[in-house]
């Protein structure tokens, strides 16, 4: 199975937000890439209810790393289980940089996530001066390290490479960097778990209807996590057409 997933950041989509749901149901009829979206808190248990019984995921773009408690502003792992959310983003390049989350508390919430029964999607990717210092993957085999090396790993976990040089600034891995990332992500992953995780490698970074199909065609890419893009339906669909057609059935 291959993930189309939507992070609206702190965004709601162009127009009725009822058409777009509708347009979207047009992926149900995909074989192989199910639709996942992530939208600001307090939209996750309304889109819950009105997707309950579609194929599309509703997830949080964060939790907090405590169960419960004296922590103005967050929200838990377990709430978002609760108000029907199935996923969530954890250590997205914006909150490592805005808010200052290290690796430290991205394992931290990713361990929180998984006692919650919510799947994580692990977020992990360079800055542009590691790249062209040529340290990109020792940069994310680190980041996994930290994040997943202290954890009992489930027997599926999903990761995004997002290079952040590549989010929201129109630029993207070519196919063939993205495809050497996801190869060092899938083997470090594989390590830390002692054999017993399959990684879902999705990319992430500036995907639109363009690029996805090129993208979309590297084996190693088993879908996309899509910010501005998806919060256009037909430019989203259009994404995971290309993810559907590159390998149908599959
Ligand atoms: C993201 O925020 O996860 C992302 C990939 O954003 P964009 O597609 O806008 O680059």
């Amino acid at each position: 199975m291959r993930y189309l997933i939507a992070n609206w950041k702190m965004n709601l989509p162009k127009g009725d937000l009822d058409e777009y749901l509708e347009k979207l149901g047009e992926g149900e009829s995909w074989h192989s890439t199910r639709i996942g979206i992530a939208p600001p808190f307090p939209f996750v248990p309304g889109l819950a209810a009105d997707l309950e019984g579609s194929r599309v995921l509703v997830g949080g773009q964060n939790c907090s790393d405590a169960d419960s408690g004296a922590y103005t502003g967050e929200v838990s792992a377990r709430m978002l289980r609760a108000v029907g959310a199935s996923f969530v983003i954890i250590g997205h390049s914006e909150r490592r940089s805005l808010y200052g989350e290290g690796d430290e508390l991205v394992a931290a919430k990713v361990k929180v996530a998984l006692a919650a029964n919510l799947r994580p999607l692990l977020c992990v990717g360079e800055d542009l001066q590691t790249r062209e210092k040529g340290g990109a993957v020792a940069l994310l085999e680190r980041q996994l390290d930290s994040a997943l090396g202290s954890l009992a790993l489930p027997e599926e976990l999903w990761i995004a490479y997002e290079p952040v040089w590549a989010i929201g600034t129109g630029r993207n891995a070519t196919p063939a960097m993205a495809a050497e990332a996801h190869a060092a992500i899938r083997r470090k992953t594989i390590e830390l778990s002692g054999d017993r995780t399959r990684p879902v490698i999705l990319y992430g970074g500036s995907v639109k209807k363009e690029n996805a199909a090129a993208l979309a065609a590297q084996s190693e890419i088993e879908g996309f996590l899509v910010g501005g893009a998806s919060l256009d339906a037909d430019g989203f669909l259009a994404i995971g057409e290309a993810l559907e057609l590159a390998r149908p059935g599959a």
